[in-house]
This record gives C-alpha cells, structure tokens and sequence, in this order.
C-alpha cells in the first residue's frame, strides 16, 4: 500500500479528501490526515467565534470517514524530506509516500516589539478562542484596539461593535483609508458603516512598539484594554522552516503542479503556497483540486499537462455586523444587504457539501 499524508485539514486538505474519497482513491492507495485539532474549522468565521456571535459549535465540521482514512489528532513538529517522514508531538513518526502541507498561516509582526507577547490573534481556533474569552469579559467603556483594518480586521470590528455597543474599539490601520485592496468608494462605504457605529477609525498609523494594554502608534501610547492583531500574516512555521526557495511570506515556491521544485511527491497547498494572488479559502479548494489532478493521473499512468488553467476565484465578500456587507464579486464592487445575504449563502452551501 502507498501512504498519501495531508497535512492540515483546513480548506485544502478538506477539499482533496472530499474529492479523492468518494470513489477516485484507488484500492492500493491510504489516506493519513493530521490535524491538531479533531475536525475542520471554518476559519473564515473566526471573527464571529471571537466577537461572540457565533458559537463554537458552528465552525467544526466533521472529517469524512472512509475505510482508508487513518485520521491522526496531532501536532506536526517537523517533516524529514530525506526519509520521508512526519514528525510528530509524543507520537510516533509517519512515513509517506505522497505528502501534502496543507497547514495554514500564522500572525506575522513585523518585528514590532512586544506584539506576540501582547495582542490575541484569531489566526487558529485556539487563539480566537482565547481572544473570545478576554474580549467578551470586559466591562462596559472598555477599549479595543485592533490593529490592522484588511478583512479580517474589518469583520472582527465590526461584528464586536453590532453585538458590544458598550465598548470604544479602535481600529488601527497603516494606510489612508482601510482595505486599501479594494477600490476606494468601498473602502468609503466601509469608513461610513464604522462612523456611523462608533468605530473610531485611525488611518496611516504605525504601530512601533506594544506593551501590556498599552500600543504605540508613531510612538505616542494609547491605553487599551485587549489588543487584537490582524495586521498580517505568513506561511505555517513548520512551512518556513522547511529548507526550499520561499516568498517574503515564507510561503514555499512551487512548479505549476504544485509540489515543490526539489520534489515531486511534496505537494504545498493554501496559505502555506506562495501565489500570485491573496491567500484565501477559495484559492487554497483551487490548489487542492489542481493537485487531485496531478495524483490521478500518476497514479493511472497518465501524461500530465504541462500547466493547469488559472484557479478561478470567484471573488471576495466581507461581512459588516449581521446585516450588511461588502465585496468584490466578477470585478464589480458590491456593498449593503445583498452582499451580506451573498456571504451567508456561501457559508451555508459550504457546511451544506461538507457534511
Ligand atoms: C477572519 C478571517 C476571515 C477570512 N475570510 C475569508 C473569506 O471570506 N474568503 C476566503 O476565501 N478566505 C478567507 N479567509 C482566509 C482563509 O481562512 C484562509 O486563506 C484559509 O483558511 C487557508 O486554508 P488552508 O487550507 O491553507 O489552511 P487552514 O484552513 O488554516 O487549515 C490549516 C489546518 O492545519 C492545522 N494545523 C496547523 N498547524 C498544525 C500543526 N503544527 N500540526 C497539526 N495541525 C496543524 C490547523 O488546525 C488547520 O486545521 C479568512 C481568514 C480569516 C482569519
């Protein structure tokens, strides 16, 4: 039998296993997926789950079950590309044959002093649980800084500010206006959802230095009650420490066939693969689907194609507070109630197709 390892059971892994296992996986092939954490999370809704909106309940989906997948609950420590091995936290080393690394992203400060130490994350369900926690046991009048006002920073204010109206959240973000990505009049429309909801909006900062409840932006300090960071992010750290050319994300440089340049059975899937395009859920279900092409074709003998077709993604939506939302669908800009129904009909067809 060959072992295909996935490492990581987010929306790459999630998205080979549901396509190799229903009926692609052939009889001389296993399935070994590792995940920290005993189901898949739905990260995209981290910022519900720490504002307190959502229950945790509601981002677990259960892994597929299949006689030939051995589901591992553990923490990948290290990958031995030599011996083709998976090391693991007290437990024993898996040998593969395939390997995919599917294993997401981390925060990354910039060098800020004092930001790891002292702002929560929502980056893995452990920490935006921690970040629930302390945000939703602070008393009335007290203060948020979030730091970093893309997506993620955006959805988190918002939702906290709809549910907390008792709280004077701040929103840090380095450019003229906030999601700097998107054209301007959303940004605009975004900036006037945050006014009219108390959210105090501080454009061109720089954050140089973070204590604890205490941040400083162009050095002045500015007392806060939790400091929330959502100012960026890279590659998992067992990707960056992988040996492997990798980008200023320290996500790993991979062929067109999305294995790594020095090995064609270690393929690299999501955020942790370095991409023209923002790493995203869409982007990482494309990857995976690209890669099941490669594997069924080699493992039936098949030529492969010298180059896929560009991943298609269909676009990007954010959410601001239950109702309203924003998002960038075929090029064109989209704000207000629409975009909000759009985003939670997505949710629902995902959790629909995943179990
Ligand atoms: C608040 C927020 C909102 C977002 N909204 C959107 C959106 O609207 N649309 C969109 O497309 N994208 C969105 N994203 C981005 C999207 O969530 C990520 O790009 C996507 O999750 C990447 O998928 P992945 O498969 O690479 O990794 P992930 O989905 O992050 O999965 C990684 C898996 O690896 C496991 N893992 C990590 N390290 C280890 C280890 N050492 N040992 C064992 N297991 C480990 C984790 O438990 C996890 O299950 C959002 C992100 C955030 C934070």
């Amino acid at each position: 039998m060959k072992n295909l390892v996935i490492l990581g059971g987010g929306y790459g892994g999630m998205k080979i296993l549901n396509e190799l296992l229903p009926n692609h996986l052939p009889e001389d092939v296993t399935i070994t997926l590792v995940d920290r954490v005993p189901y898949h999370c739905l990260k995209t809704e981290y910022y519900a789950l720490a504002a307190g909106t959502i229950s945790d309940k509601e981002v677990r989906v259960a892994f597929p079950e299949h006689p030939r997948l051995d589901v591992k609950y553990g923490e990948v420590i290290g990958i031995d590309r030599t011996n083709r091995t998976i090391n693991l936290k007290n437990a024993q080393p898996i040998v593969y044959d395939d390997l995919i690394i599917g294993l997401g992203c981390e925060d990354k400060y910039h060098g800020v002093p004092g930001a790891d130490q002292f702002t929560y994350s929502i980056q893995s369900i452990e920490k935006a649980r921690l970040t629930y926690s302390v945000l939703n046991n602070l008393g009335p009048g007290s203060v948020v800084g979030i730091v970093g006002a893309g997506l993620s920073g955006v959805e988190l204010a918002s939702e906290l500010s709809e549910s907390r109206e008792d709280l004077n959240i701040k929103l840090f973000d380095r450019g003229k206006h906030i999601l700097s990505a998107f054209p301007e009049r959303l940004s605009k429309y975004v900036e006037n959802w945050f006014v009219r909801n108390n959210v105090e909006i501080i454009n061109n900062s720089n954050i140089t230095k973070v204590e604890e409840k205490r941040l400083y932006n162009h050095d002045e300090p500015i007392d806060c009650d939790v400091i929330v960071w959502t100012a960026g992010i890279q590659a998992n750290k067992i990707a960056r420490e992988m040996d492997g050319e990798k980008d200023r994300s320290g996500r790993l440089i991979v062929t067109n066939h999305h294995h790594l340049p020095a090995d064609e059975h270690v393929f690299i899937v999501g955020d942790c693969a370095s991409s023209p395009h923002a790493p995203s859920a869409q982007l990482a279900e494309g990857q995976a689907e690209q890669v099941v092409e490669v594997l069924k074709k080699r493992w039936n003998g098949e030529p492969l194609p010298e180059s896929f077709p560009p991943i298609k993604l269909k676009g990007i939506l954010g959410s601001l507070g239950k109702k309203q939302g924003f998002g960038m669908m075929a090029d064109h800009a989209i704000t207000g109630r629409v975009a909000r129904l759009i985003k939670s009909g997505i949710l629902w067809m995902y959790k629909f197709h995943n179990g």
